[in-house]
């Protein structure tokens, strides 16, 4: 075995698996969408696996309350404040130095993900795309690109003690077509994320990190099964992908696989059979966010491009309280009207603002310290 196989060997034993399907790992390229709780599993396990290329998007930073259950971060990474992408970047270099990886701290939206999936210099075209995410547009926008471009996509999804997960091998052409990728010459392709969920369920009805809560082993469930599936698409066993919904709650002690053939056979699904990618032409979307499992607002501000000058801005806000900046970032704590904020800037224009949930309030903090 050549050297640079010897630590994959316990893998390649596997039937189905061995040096070919190794290789195949080997030139795969991955887009990680979201290094949060989902996706630092995913990272760390694909790495390990020796996938070749990891593509790693995240636009947060990391806080003490992450390290509950984002494994690839420790206290380190708190006190440095660091975005998320670019400590996996380097937890990975120390894992496994054969694998490449690009970290990209942004925001995922319909301006720039298609890109990301499919235009990155030097990467070109990803195999796989697996959804690290914690909000449905985000999820709707993988979804959408993975069914207009032909690649497979993994949801995965965890709150409180509940998972869920899921592997899309797109329908490329209309109902009735054959289309050119493996898993529909062989028929094995599966219904999209919008077939199943046709719309997000609205906001305040479903429990998040806020209200529930979540435990480490939930994502961990969820992650790790994600990351089975992406082993059977990249080496090419597509015969023993699920087409099932792996559902579960550690809680209630309960382990379903829903049936979810008959969402595509019998859905009018606007993504996946009538081909309008509703969420990548911005029909939906939105340009402030309020961030899971945080009293905080996201706004999005893409300043054509312009960096922002941490400098100036430190020199404003040391007056209205405690300043602290790197490359990446720019953090202040400031008094508004007697009610304490956290503001942080990124360096692509981004902004989050936290001690509120309310988009205006924080339009209106960005406003006042930064300037629109
Ligand atoms: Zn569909």
């Amino acid at each position: 075995m050549s050297q640079d196989l010897e630590r994959y060997h316990r893998q390649m034993l596997l039937p189905g698996f061995g040096e070919t399907g190794q290789r195949k790992l080997m030139d795969a390229k991955v887009l990680i969408v979201g290094c949060g709780a989902l996706g630092t599993v995913i990272a760390n396990m694909l790495a390990r696996a020796g996938v070749g290329h990891l593509i790693i998007i995240d636009r947060d930073f990391i806080e003490i309350t992450n390290l509950q259950r984002q494994v690839l971060f420790d206290e380190r990474d708190v006190a440095e404040g660091i975005p998320k992408a670019e400590a996996a970047k380097r937890k990975i270099a120390g894992i496994n130095s054969q694998v490449t990886v690009e970290a990209i701290v942004d925001d995922v939206n319909h301006t720039n993900i298609e890109r990301f999936a499919t235009g990155l210099p030097g990467v070109g075209k990803v195999d796989l795309i697996m959804d690290g995410v914690d909000n449905f547009e985000t999820r709707y926008l993988a979804n959408d690109v993975a069914v207009k471009h032909g690649i497979p996509y993994i949801y995965g999804g965890a709150v409180g003690t509940v998972g869920a997960s899921y592997a899309v091998l797109p329908h490329t052409v209309a109902p009735g077509e054959t289309g050119e990728t493996p898993w529909e010459k062989s028929g094995r392709a599966t219904p999209c994320l919008r077939c199943i969920f046709e719309q997000a369920p609205p906001p305040g009805v479903n429990p998040t990190c806020d209200t529930a809560g979540v435990i480490g082993p939930a994502v961990s469930i969820v992650a790790n099964y994600q990351v089975a599936e992406a082993l059977k698409v990249l080496t090419g066993n597509l015969d023993v992908v699920s087409p099932t919904m792996l559902n579960f709650d550690l809680w209630g002690n309960t382990f379903k696989q829903f049936k979810v053939q008959r969402a595509y056979d019998v859905g009018e699904c606007a993504c996946c059979k009538k081909r309008n990618f509703e969420f990548l032409d911005g029909k939906f979307g939105s340009s402030t966010t309020t961030l899971c499992g945080r009293n905080a607002v996201q706004l999005t501000q893409k300043a054509n491009g312009q960096k922002l000058d941490f400098d100036e801005i430190a020199k404003r806000l040391e007056a209205h309280g405690k300043v602290t900046a790197n490359k990446f970032m720019l953090r202040a704590d400031i008094t508004d009207n007697g009610e304490p904020y956290e503001l942080t800037l990124f360096n692509d224009g981004r902004a989050i603002v936290k001690g509120t949930k309310h988009a205006s309030v924080a339009k209106s903090i960005y406003a006042k310290y930064v300037g629109a």
